[in-house]
């Protein structure tokens, strides 16, 4: 029987318990001489006999294997034999003879690597797929599969076998419209004692290794996943207060309970209302789970004391725009109580949800809606709109409280009547502002538009977010207001877009050529841009098809990126039951 083994990235303690216990009871080993690490071989039993293959060819390894196949032989493949470990050919000669065979995996050199940087290929918001290629040498690689053509996709790469050539991957990857400011690194011999990272750019990869003498047992990383921010930062960042916590499509209801009782309900409350349940039961600890959940759920509900739940989210709580709901409900379901973030996080909306499903009460305290007055924040909520200057819902909810008026000022039409205590006015300083541009006051921000992008190739976030702040500035709206992004379909994996699209939280929508070009209106056009997409202009068409509404600020270009805005009807209304 012969056993094809994984040996891991270099490290002799990386190599799988079961690929151990093979090379302990190994007869036989054959094992690439070239990239394995001798120090495994330390495990071999007394008389076992050793090969190098690096000085054999495939006839030789086989007549081995051949000769020795009533005894256990190990092949010994370095890191994953699935990744050019061209085990597929000894295979089929050894069924042809009749010899058994079978596979245990090994962990690559790719993971050594990524784990030598620290590295994550899959970042949200930056890239979801990794690309593992070559580029072609003695061994050909298939045309579709060219570097450069790869290279397109924007995706993680990492770059096996072709750390003699870097100049060749420099310029593919170049040629493939990569900016020679895309993020890369090279790493030599990971996991080894002698491990090196390099850390560069596509421009200066050829640079680097040659300055650091590498020519072979490296990979080539080459993406955004090396160092671009991606969503999460945006989540953590406590100066993300402004902006309305996303409504409902936005992160999912996360259930912790804490007996089987509490269990039950979680799992009928998932049913009906979604989200993930988890119970201590199983081994999941509060503190943890908290932590994990916070930034991205919608919200936490804990079927347990209301105590647990204050004491777990305690040292997460920011502000109440940018917290998720957090519910206690006893394991009954007789009360529901909203701990945090009742209005602009929804709990309490949801809270009388839950309380709907389980029979019981809703525990509501925020004082608005024990008086029954109109809260801003939640009819902002329910509107689907932001809150801009949220510091100041206290002073104007404390006006209602009171038994004031308030008055609104609105560069939108309201459907329906507005609650008790309400007043609409013409003022120039109203209580609260609905609007797209910045005021002084409370703003209820409709998200009525979308931003159309055009850039060029290998653009970076960074000058996409420097050129949108002046575009906010020269248009004076307020970028709450955006409520998605559109583009054309090849910029659809632009790496520095979708970062800069993720971390603003908007979606991306993009189209061919031929469906911006069959968009009505009069748009700016340009010859350099229907040259080099097909189509006069990128960035207004898509707005428009998009938000399927009228352009509202023309081209924005500078810089190598082009911005414009397109606006859909606010839909706005007073809402029934107010008050
Ligand atoms: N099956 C192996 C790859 C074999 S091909 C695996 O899964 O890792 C040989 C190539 O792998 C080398 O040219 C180099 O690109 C890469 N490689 C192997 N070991 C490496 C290591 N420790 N560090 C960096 N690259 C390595």
């Amino acid at each position: 029987m012969v056993h094809f083994v994984g040996a891991g990235p270099g490290a002799p303690d990386l190599i799988t318990v079961r690929g151990a216990a093979l090379l302990e009871q190994a007869d036989v080993v054959i094992y690439a001489g070239s990239l394995v690490n001798p120090a495994l071989l330390a495990r071999c039993k007394d008389g076992c006999e050793v090969y190098n293959s690096a000085a054999m060819t495939l006839d030789e390894v086989l007549a081995v294997m051949e000769r020795r196949a009533d005894k256990c032989v190990v092949r010994l493949h370095t890191g994953d034999p699935a990744l050019y470990g061209a085990i597929r050919e000894q295979m089929d000669a050894l069924s042809a003879k009749g010899i058994d065979c079978d596979v245990t995996p090994g962990v690559s050199s790719l993971f050594g690597a990524a784990a030598a940087l620290g590295a994550e290929f899959t970042l949200p918001g930056v890239s979801q797929s990794l690309i593992v290629t070559r580029l072609a040498g003695r061994t050909a690689v298939p045309e579709g599969e060219r570097l450069r053509e790869l290279a397109r996709h924007g995706a993680s790469m990492a770059i096996f076998l072709s750390a003699g050539l870097l100049d060749g991957v420099q310029s593919e990857l170049l040629a493939g419209g990569l900016a020679a400011s895309t993020p890369a690194a090279i790493v030599y011999k990971a996991t080894w004692p002698e491990e090196k990272t390099v850390r560069c750019t596509v421009g200066t990869l050829a640079e680097a290794g040659a300055a650091e003498k590498i020519t072979k047992t490296a990979l080539v990383f080459v993406g955004g996943f090396l160092d671009a921010p991606y969503e999460k930062s945006r989540l953590y960042d406590p100066t993300f207060t402004t902006a309305y916590r996303r409504g409902s499509e936005d992160g999912e209801i996360a259930y912790l309970s804490f007996t089987e009782r509490g269990r039950a309900l979680a799992e009928t409350l998932r049913c009906a209302l979604g989200g993930e349940a988890a119970c201590t039961r199983d081994g999941v600890k509060l503190k943890d789970w908290t932590a994990a959940r916070f930034s991205a759920a919608r919200a936490l509900v804990y079927i347990g004391a209301a105590g647990i739940a204050v004491r777990a989210v305690a040292p997460h709580l920011v502000s109440k725009v940018s917290d998720p709901a957090v519910i206690a409900v006893d394991e009954g379901g007789q009360f529901v109580i909203p701990v945090a973030s009742g209005h602009l996080g929804g709990a309490n909306a949801l809270s009388r949800e839950i309380a709907r499903l389980t029979g019981g009460v809703a525990a509501v305290t925020t004082a608005t809606d024990v008086s029954g007055v109109f809260a801003v924040d939640d009819w902002a909520r329910t509107q689907g709109c932001a809150v801009t200057g949220a510091g100041q819902i206290k002073r104007v909810s404390g006006k209602l409280l009171a038994g004031e008026t308030i008055t609104v000022r609105s560069a939108y039409a309201i459907e329906g009547e507005p609650p008790e205590r309400v007043a609409l006015t013409e003022s120039d300083a109203p209580d609260v502002w609905v609007d797209i541009r910045p005021h002084e006051a409370l703003t209820v921000v409709p998200r009525t538009l979308t931003l159309g992008v055009g850039c060029r190739r290998g653009i970076t976030r960074e000058i996409l977010e420097t050129r949108f702040a002046a575009f906010c500035e020269q248009t004076g709206i307020l970028p709450e207001a955006i409520a998605d992004a559109a583009s054309i379909d090849w910029k659809e994996s632009e790496p520095g877009l979708r970062a800069f699209c993720a971390n603003h939280g908007w979606s991306l929508s993009t189209y061919t050529a031929e469906e911006l070009s069959a968009v009505r209106g009069e748009f700016t056009a340009s010859d350099f841009v229907e040259r080099t997409t097909g189509v006069s202009n990128v960035c207004e068409r898509a707005a428009v098809l998009s938000a399927n509404g009228a352009l509202l600020a023309r081209k924005f270009a500078g810089d190598g990126v082009t911005f414009a805005l397109a606006e859909r009807p606010a839909r706005l209304n007073w809402g029934e039951g107010n008050g």
